[in-house]
């Protein structure tokens, strides 16, 4: 069976309908809690109704929300991590159990008039010491080789250091024994993780305890595009539907292949995902700043607009990219066309201006080539000093140096770098991407201030 992103979105979201949860809109990318600096689940618009401050008449929630994770960034680009994403969900706060949630989750994907996904690929992961899960699987025809024990770090989950939190299980799908991987749970591609489903009962305090919430509540949260690849029969987020559309248009911008090159197709993936994020992140309200969600924002602006110059676009190209988003995606989110001319807006005015610095700074690195003898490797602090004074990313310099038949001396920019780091570790400690340890750490600080700010700087919470 073959679905599209548009079918498995509306279709679960029908069904839980039909089994009594209310329908709520995607809520903004902005999140309404001071303590979250983007929104990163569906859970997130419904926190009140977990801690009990607010009941709902229904006997539960479904939603098709909008997530942004700056802590996946690392990884964009891998098989199934992108910074922006869909997450489908269904929830639960005191009105159906735990039981009916894993009834309808294996309902609704096993039966033909839905998902229709063969039994014997699907595998379960339950926290550890959650027998009950394990028999609420078994009873709907799950054999216990397919469900299996996982401990705190992948199967407790928690909306953050403090707040709503309890036991999960999640499903994976065995992509087949050509992907590599052994079991659910490790890194490999095999078996791939779609859909999770807390239990969520506690809420921790301050001091680590863990009191009941006022009832036990259901969250589930199931990735729209690893689902899409899933029915699309495709090994890969970026090669369901909708990305994989991102993808030809940098194919036609950039006159390369998908599946040719691999470095190429990460900067295809990454200007895929990262153009997606921007259009959404703006639509929402969202502008370029030195802090907070702006400065997520500038940083997957900039590294789109990076990449699409690495794998060889000319000239600007983010809002072609953001035209094709909104004509994908803009029947399920108006406010992308609502705001299509600020996004415009603001995207060709930062893409302009970062191309400035990056055509400085290409300028600078092709007269420093033009003196090398034959051969002769670019001095590490020569490429430092590209890096340092115009904010010109490694994987360029190394590029260009490499179509002019020239190596860079890696060892002597990476001790540079480490030494810079290491300045930098001693006199400040600041921003929510710390684990983003990327070349714009540094360029960042030399900008100017832009005229837009005006949201207070946050912490990022971590997410499983
Ligand atoms: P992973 O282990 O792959 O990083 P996760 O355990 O962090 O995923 P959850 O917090 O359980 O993810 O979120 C629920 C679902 O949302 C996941 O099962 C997955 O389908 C989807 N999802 C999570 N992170 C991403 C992402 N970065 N890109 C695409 N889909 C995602
Ligand atoms: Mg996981
Ligand atoms: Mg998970
Ligand atoms: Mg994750």
């Amino acid at each position: 069976k073959t679905m599209t992103t548009a079918e498995i979105r509306e279709d679960f979201l029908k069904f839980f309908e039909g089994k009594g949860c209310k329908l709520y809109p995607s809520s903004s990318l902005v999140p309404d809690d001071p303590s979250l600096l983007l929104t990163n689940a569906g859970m997130n618009q419904f926190k009140e109704y977990y801690q009990g401050s607010k009941t709902m008449r229904e006997i539960g929630a479904t939603s098709c929300q909008k997530c942004l994770r700056t802590n996946d960034i690392d990884n964009i680009g891998d098989s199934r991590h992108l910074s922006f994403f869909e997450m489908l969900g269904n929830f639960s706060f005191g009105g159906y159990s735990k039981a009916d949630a894993i009834a309808w989750a294996f309902e609704f994907m096993t039966s033909p008039e839905h998902l229709g996904l063969p039994v014997d690929r699907l595998y379960m992961t339950v926290f550890e010491d959650d027998d009950e899960a394990i028999e609420l699987w078994h009873a709907q025809g799950v054999g216990y080789d397919h469900i299996s024990r996982l401990g705190a770090e992948d199967n407790f989950w928690a909306a953050g250091p403090t707040g709503p939190c309890g036991p999960c299980s999640e499903i994976y799908f065995d992509q087949g024994p050509e992907f590599e991987g052994e079991k659910p749970g490790d890194d490999g591609d095999r078996f791939l993780e779609f859909w999770n489903l807390v239990f969520t009962q506690y809420d921790r305090q301050e001091d680590g305890s863990l009191p009941d919430l006022p009832h036990r509540n259901i969250d589930t949260g199931m990735g729209l595009e690893r689902m899409a690849a899933i029915m699309q029969h495709e090994g890969s987020n970026y090669e369901g539907d909708v990305l994989r559309t991102l993808i030809s248009l940098g194919e036609n911008l950039a006159h390369v292949a998908y599946h040719a090159d691999e470095r190429t197709d990460k900067s295809l993936r990454i200007v895929a995902d990262h153009s997606r994020a921007v259009t959404f992140m703006i639509a929402d309200g969202i502008l370029p700043s030195n802090e907070g969600r702006g400065y997520v924002l500038r940083r997957l602006l900039r590294r789109a607009v990076y990449h699409g110059r690495l794998m060889g676009i000319e000239g600007a190209f983010l809002t072609t990219y953001a035209h094709e988003v909104t004509r994908l995606m803009g029947d399920v989110y108006p406010e992308l066309t609502e705001n299509a001319a600020l996004v415009d807006g603001i995207v060709s005015a930062e893409e302009g201006r970062f191309t400035q610095t990056l055509d400085a700074g290409e300028e600078s690195l092709k007269a420093e080539l033009s003196a090398l003898g034959e051969g002769e490797a670019l001095p590490g602090a020569t490429a430092f000093k590209l890096h340092d004074t115009y904010g010109f990313p490694i994987d360029l310099t190394r590029e260009i140096a490499e179509a002019a038949g020239h190596g860079v001396d890696m060892a002597a920019f990476d001790a540079a770098m480490d030494e810079q780091r290491e300045r930098a570790r001693r006199s400040a400690n600041r921003d929510a991407w710390g684990s983003f340890n990327d070349v714009w750490t540094q360029l960042n600080d030399r900008l100017p201030e832009t005229e837009f700010k005006g949201y207070e700087r946050d912490r990022a919470r971590g997410c499983k």
